[in-house]
């Protein structure tokens, strides 16, 4: 990938003190969504113990439980899908924190506004290029 970084390692970049203040909302956020994600996995693995015929109520449930169980797997799996494309999300931007890019979008490398940093800590794409990319 053909990236150029400016080595500037003296320099100080204008949004240093609110990038800081960004990758401390990144990592804060990451930390979380990985408990999540543990919790999810631990859930996931936890097969059969939560399925029914525990209190030895109407076995005829059984299906109705069962059905209920495997779609509330289903949710978990989405969730978890949808906490790995953030984790993932949160990644690329504490390496564009590390890289000084943070806050400027991946396509089109105009400034993101703050506003939208402030709302998804994690944007790497302004608000053009992401419904762009989301078309596809
Ligand atoms: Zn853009």
């Amino acid at each position: 990938m053909p990236t150029t970084i400016a080595p500037s390692k003296h320099h100080k970049r204008e949004t240093g003190a609110n990038t800081k203040k960004f990758e401390e909302l990144l990592l804060r956020e990451r930390a979380s969504l990985a408990d999540e994600r543990t919790r999810l996995r631990s859930r996931a693995s936890d097969k059969g113990v939560s399925m029914p015929y525990e209190d030895g109520g109407d076995v005829d449930e059984g299906t109705v439980d069962l059905s209920n169980y495997l779609m509330a797997k289903e949710i978990d799996a989405s969730v978890e899908e949808s906490l790995e494309d953030t984790l993932h999300g949160i990644d690329l931007a504490l390496r564009k924190i590390q890289k000084g890019t943070y806050g400027t979008c991946d396509i089109c490398q105009k400034r993101i506004p703050k506003a939208r940093l402030e709302a998804i800590p994690h944007a790497t794409l302004c608000m053009n290029c992401q419904s762009l990319v989301e078309e596809f």
